[in-house]
């Protein structure tokens, strides 16, 4: 017999999972694939945010603990990994008592464990049973890329979908790639005890960052020990110890125990049989994608970080929430439908401290020549960061000419948390005089976001003003 479902969903990650979870409450039948039981909650919960975010969360107790010597506690040593390892198990293990075929079956969905394939543009299959859907959305997400360099074969190489498994603490790490796995992976075992070295073929860490912003957390880094080689490369693994590493200042042959990869992710779009269903791709991984993230075939829609662009859980919610909404539209008003827009996206490199960013980048904004101006404030003034060591952070955020956010990037204990009220005023074009008509409690630390505006209206003191107040006071 058919089976015919309303929806198909492929992948059981943050995309897969927010289509799925609204289409069954909203009453329609959905099919929703994974490769197996452990794989559903995706890269999230299984190798990514909620790994490394528990993983984090233990480096900075540990930090703290050892950075109280000032104050007559003497904590020392390195981390019990085992212990580690349970505990980001144990966090993993509670999110995924909802996250599982039998909890997804017992809310109405229909699961199946399997390597989804196409059949059609309307149909999959699994097991050699082939399932018919109205829609098919794909969310079948991103894996490491893999590295090659001669000698790789000395070494097991550790990627973030082994390192939350590691029995025993590194001595000495050595971590290729500079982007925000690496540097919060790296940051949370320097913490940890483990003498950290990062490979880092450009200038800088976190490349997509604002330069000065992310050189804040680098020196921060540095001084607490963790080694970078900036603008190098690996030229060979020459042991199951030793990399041969080329730097600006020449070679040197470093030592290390284990080894962490982070360059970068590959799309899951490969052993899909696209073409048996018609979809296009640019290339052999990059699938065709219109605005409304529909293929080549408009039953089959992309969602998640195989889309290839902004590679985030919340990026994946986003998505889920165009299709959704498009899945309501009718085709003769396709005027109605939603255009995928990611102009107000935001994101955090949690790293102590965490870097935040919202909304457009300079270089966006002076490529659709908006007027704006750009206000950079350090936090060596604020209360707050004086009381609790955070001086050194820093925003730079850019303010249209009519006082608008337009966007920007803080660096800062908890800047993902600081700059929501950034956020909330950017997405929904609240002017930045509204943080004026807002009493922050003394000394709350995002009192910090007013003073951040407060530069535009020094900028409007101008002496002619200057000369009225006088003759008013
Ligand atoms: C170390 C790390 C830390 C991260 N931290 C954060 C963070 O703090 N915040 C944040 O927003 N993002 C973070 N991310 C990114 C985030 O994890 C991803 O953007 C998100 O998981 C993408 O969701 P997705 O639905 O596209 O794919 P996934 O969640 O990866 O889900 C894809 C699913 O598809 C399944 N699948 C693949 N092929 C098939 C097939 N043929 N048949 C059946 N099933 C298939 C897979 O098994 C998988 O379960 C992090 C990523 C990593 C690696």
């Amino acid at each position: 017999m058919k089976k015919t479902f309303d929806s198909i969903v492929i992948g059981a990650g943050s995309g897969g999972l927010n289509i799925a979870g609204f289409m069954v409450k909203a009453g329609f039948s959905v099919l929703l694939v994974d490769k197996s039981d452990a794989h559903i909650g995706g890269d999230c919960l299984n190798f990514g945010c909620v790994p490394s975010k528990a993983l984090i969360h233990v480096a900075k107790t540990v930090h703290a603990a050892k950075s109280a010597h000032q104050f007559g506690i003497d904590a020392q040593g390195k981390a019990d990994m085992q212990k580690v390892v349970a505990y980001i198990k144990s966090k993993k293990d509670f999110i995924r008592t909802h996250e599982n075929k039998a909890y997804f079956e017992s809310i109405g969905m229909t699961v199946v464990l399997g390597h989804a394939t196409f059949t059609s543009s309307h149909s999959i299959q699994v097991d050699g049973t082939e399932y018919y859907g109205k829609r098919i959305v794909l969310a079948t997400g991103s894996r490491p890329r893999t590295y090659t360099v001669k000698g790789i074969e000395h070494v097991h190489v550790l990627t973030n979908e082994t390192i939350f498994e590691i029995e025993h603490l590194p001595e000495k790490l050595l971590i290729v790639g500079g982007g925000p796995i690496s540097i919060e992976i790296g940051q949370a075992f320097a913490y940890l005890g483990s003498k950290v070295a990062i490979v880092v073929k450009d200038k800088r860490i976190l490349p997509r960052e604002d330069e000065s912003i992310a050189l804040v957390l680098q020196k921060r880094m540095e001084q607490e020990g963790v080694q970078f080689y900036f603008e190098s490369v690996i030229e060979e693994i020459q042991s199951k110890t030793q990399a041969y590493i080329k730097t600006q200042n020449g070679n040197v042959t470093h030592e290390f125990d284990q080894f962490f990869v982070a360059i970068g992710r590959e799309l899951n779009s490969e052993g899909l049989d696209l073409e048996k269903a018609g979809i296009r791709q640019h290339d052999k991984k990059n699938i065709i994608v219109n605005k409304y993230l529909e293929t080549t075939q408009k039953s089959v829609l992309l969602c998640g970080d195989i889309v290839g662009q902004h590679q985030f859980t919340h990026a994946a919610e986003l998505h889920a929430a165009v299709i959704i909404r498009n899945f309501f539209v009718p085709n003769w008003l396709p005027f109605l439908k939603k255009k995928l827009n990611t102009d107000h996206l935001a994101w955090v490199t949690y790293t102590n401290p965490e870097i935040a960013t919202f909304g457009l980048s300079k270089a966006e904004i002076e490529k659709r020549s908006i007027v704006h101006t750009v206000i950079e404030q350090n936090f060596d003034e604020d209360d707050r960061a004086i009381v609790e060591e955070g001086t050194y952070g820093k925003a730079k955020i850019f303010v249209s000419h009519d006082g608008y956010l337009l966007g920007g990037s803080m660096v800062a204990p908890n800047a993902g948390e600081l700059i929501q009220e950034f956020i909330l005023a950017e997405t929904n074009k609240i002017p930045v005089s509204a943080f004026f008509a807002k009493i922050y409690p003394y000394p709350t630390a995002s009192r910090v976001n007013k003073r951040i505006i407060s530069n535009i209206y020094k900028e409007k003191l101008t002496p002619l003003v200057k000369k009225v107040m006088k003759i008013l006071y």
